[in-house]
């Protein structure tokens, strides 16, 4: 409420005179008003860079240049029809089958394969593509960045395992707190409303967008653990979201007097064809109580009971009572006692003991330190192993007081590394989506089943699709179907 005691034009005359000794001052490339900002240009396409290197790291790029390239394809469109064309605009695609779009300073455009599979035509794509440039065009990433120095709040939020072990967040050095900001519900309403005018301007149904709001909408959250936030965790949903997008696609559509938009299905779901779905083993599994990684060929024990996660970085694995966990990751180079000489650096670590040791015929260095932090003194049981000119790294933390409980499960798992033995366990694929022609006309639940959808995966299936199970199809219409790998 308070908000409305300053009418638009006051505050258009308050932020120009703050300008006039404010560190920088802008004007909003969409609204064409000054503001007050922190974050210049330059600043962007640092920050753009530094974030971009972050997200490539931290959760891999999934590698299909075709894909990648047909995507750009959109990105440069938009950008031509956007407030800020003359950005050095650039899209990634982000393996994780989290369902997340995202956009950086600078340019930069992220989609994850996860929410490639989940939309179903060009003009769904380009309307969220355009609610990304969005952000970008409105530049609400630097609006955020400066409101967030303002309160003096850090960026390195990273991800934080369990309260108790905040430390180890510390640790990870995760660099992309960015992406956990969240936009502001008038944000992401200006951000809605850009899309639809892009989508609208390069001729598509920008009502689609909309549709596609409805299936993120009947997905269930949080279904991974990658670390990467979901679209919903960062875009908060304004209220009446689809009306007003509907709202505002029809309005562009009799200003442009657009009489057939673009929705472009086929040519959409043919690009997507053997799409990676879902958790890719080859990057890592639990089976049994056991880790394999295919790709790297080693193996580990789990602790009996104990929650694994695995991101493209590192595997933690946190115990039943969130009092101890293990850290598995590779140091950055040298030898295993130079890797813990650096460990002790870095975290001003006490040594307890240390020796050279052998893990499974591998040469290894052993280590036990304390570290004192906030919550009190640690105590981290270290296993540094050479294999393959790489040193392979596992840290088990626990308060001090509680080593002596998890002391042999860390042992346990740090001295059962070894290569895998079980070429079984190498010969893993992933689900991938496949694009099927339903032969006949009727009910996407019939026409699912005649692809062997089993009846549990049926109501998911149709999410996938973007359709309800009793909506109907007619013959020689494309289907998206999940299979296992082969
Ligand atoms: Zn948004």
């Amino acid at each position: 409420m308070a908000k409305r005691l300053i009418n638009p034009v006051a505050k258009g005359a308050l932020l120009a005179l703050l300008c006039l000794w404010a560190a920088s001052c802008a004007t909003n490339p969409v609204s064409g008003r000054p503001e007050l900002m922190l974050v210049s240009e330059a600043d962007e396409a640092q920050i753009g860079r530094k974030t971009d290197a972050d997200v490539v790291k931290e959760y891999g790029i999934y590698d299909d240049p075709q894909l990648t390239a047909y995507l750009n394809g959109f990105c440069q469109e938009i950008a031509r029809v956007s407030h800020r064309p003359n950005l050095p605009y650039q899209l990634k695609i982000v393996d994780s089958p989290v369902v997340n779009a995202f956009a950086v300073p600078g340019g930069y455009i992220y989609f994850t394969r996860g929410i490639l599979a989940y939309l179903n035509n060009e003009a769904e794509l380009v309307g969220v593509m355009g609610h990304e440039l969005g952000h970008v065009a409105a530049r609400h990433s630097a609006e955020q960045i400066s409101r967030a120095q303002l309160a003096n709040v850090g960026l390195g939020l990273g991800m934080i395992l369990v309260p108790e072990l905040r430390y180890v967040s510390d640790l990870a050095q995760f660099g992309v707190g960015l992406l956990f900001l969240k936009f502001s519900r008038d944000d992401e309403r200006q951000a809605d409303d850009l899309g639809v005018e892009y989508a609208s301007k390069l001729g598509y149904d920008a009502t689609q967008m909309a549709d596609f709001f409805e299936s993120l909408a009947r997905m269930e959250p949080g279904s991974s653990r990658s670390g990467l936030p979901e679209w919903f965790s960062t875009h908060p949903n304004p209220v009446d979201r689809e009306k007003a997008v509907d709202r505002k696609a029809e309005e562009w559509r009799q200003d442009l007097g657009l009489r057939n938009p673009k929705v472009s299905r086929d040519s959409y779901l043919r690009r997507i064809d053997g799409l990676v779905f879902g958790d890719d083993p080859r990057g890592g599994y639990e089976e049994g109580g056991v880790f394999y990684h295919p790709s790297l060929r080693f193996q580990f024990p789990v602790p009996s009971g104990w929650k694994l996660n695995n991101t493209h970085t590192q595997v933690q694995i946190v115990s039943a009572a969130k009092d101890g966990a293990i850290i598995f990751t590779l140091a950055a180079k040298g030898s295993p006692a130079e890797a813990a000489r650096a460990f002790v650096q870095q975290n001003r670590a006490s040594v307890v003991e240390q020796s050279n040791t052998r893990v499974n015929g591998l040469p290894a260095f052993r280590m036990l330190s304390q570290v004192r932090s906030q919550q009190g003194v640690l105590a981290i049981l270290s296993y540094f192993i050479q294999r393959d000119g790489a040193v392979y790294v596992f840290h088990g933390f626990t308060p001090a007081n509680r080593y002596r409980t998890y002391a042999s499960a860390f042992s346990a798992t740090m001295e059962g590394f070894s290569e895998i033995r079980d070429a079984a366990k190498l010969r893993v694929e992933p689900k991938r989506i496949r694009i099927k022609t339903a032969s006949a006309t009727g009910t996407v639940r019939q026409s699912l089943r005649d692809f062997g959808v089993k009846e549990e995966n049926l109501e998911k299936l149709a999410i996938l699709n973007g359709m309800g199970l009793d909506d109907r199809i007619q013959a020689g219409s494309l289907i998206k179907v999940v299979e296992p790998g082969k």
